[in-house]
């Protein structure tokens, strides 16, 4: 039971350093009796023990994970959104062309998706997608708009970083076509239609260019990571 009935807040207009303004007036907490005050507490303390012996007698209940124990068996929810990853087929090609929906659907430019002209094919490739973390809602609105499903949400969570440029980061493991246009070419080819990108490469974390505001980092900082787990240089 609650000690303050919330069904007997009101508004009311009160001036507040010489402006009025609407207020909402909270009833003061009823005065209880002292053996009231008593089965109150021990109400709520058996609540509480009551469910602590349930979790005893049936741990499977248990809602709180021992985190950084449990790392290895931890399980996600299917829709749990840690991070956006390229999708790659099981030949390691992205299935990127670079249409660049992806970056128009996003509501804070979170993404920028650079392209080029193949020195193998002639035709407009991916060259470079960048995503940015740290601005990065996770509202998955990208990956809707993709037309070629080349997006998905990751579970890797533990993205701490010292320094929040290194939230900033290539996505694609390596400039070139996308795996339907990879299936064409022979194998000689494709080797040499794929460039490796690492994850902060290039004008990654931006150099200055293309993003605002952005101070560069040099790949050789201290501290500053070849490639962010599951992206970049493992290809
Ligand atoms: S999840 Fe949303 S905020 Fe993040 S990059 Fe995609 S569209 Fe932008
Ligand atoms: S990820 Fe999808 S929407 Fe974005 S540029 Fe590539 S193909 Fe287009």
């Amino acid at each position: 039971m609650s000690l303050v009935d919330f069904t007997d807040i009101r508004m009311e207009q009160r001036a507040v350093a010489g402006v009025t303004v609407p207020v909402a007036v909270v009833p003061r907490i009823k005065n209880q009796g002292y053996l009231s005050r008593i089965l109150h507490s021990l109400k709520g303390l058996l609540e509480g023990m009551r469910l602590t012996f349930g979790y005893l007698v049936h741990p499977s209940r248990i809602v709180t994970r021992q985190y950084p124990e449990n790392r290895e068996t931890l399980k996600f929810p299917e829709r749990y959104r840690a991070n956006l990853k390229l999708v790659y087929d099981e030949k390691g090609y992205h299935l990127c062309g670079g249409c660049k929906l992806c970056e128009k659907a996003c509501p804070n430019a979170s993404i920028r998706v650079l392209n080029r002209k193949s020195p193998i094919t002639g035709k407009i490739e991916l060259d470079r997608y960048i995503w940015r973390m740290d601005s990065c809602t996770f509202c998955n609105a990208c990956v809707l708009a993709c037309p070629s499903s080349s997006l998905e949400m990751g579970h890797e969570f533990e993205n701490a970083v010292y320094d929040r440029r290194l939230l900033i980061y290539n996505l694609n493991r390596y400039a070139g076509p996308q795996a339907e246009v990879m299936e064409k070419l022979d194998e000689e080819t494709r080797k040499q239609a794929m460039e490796p990108r690492d994850a902060y490469g290039g004008p990654v974390p931006l150099a200055g260019e293309e993003l605002p505001n952005i101070v560069p980092v040099r790949v050789d900082s201290p501290g500053n990571p070849a490639s962010r787990p599951g992206q970049g240089s493992d290809a």
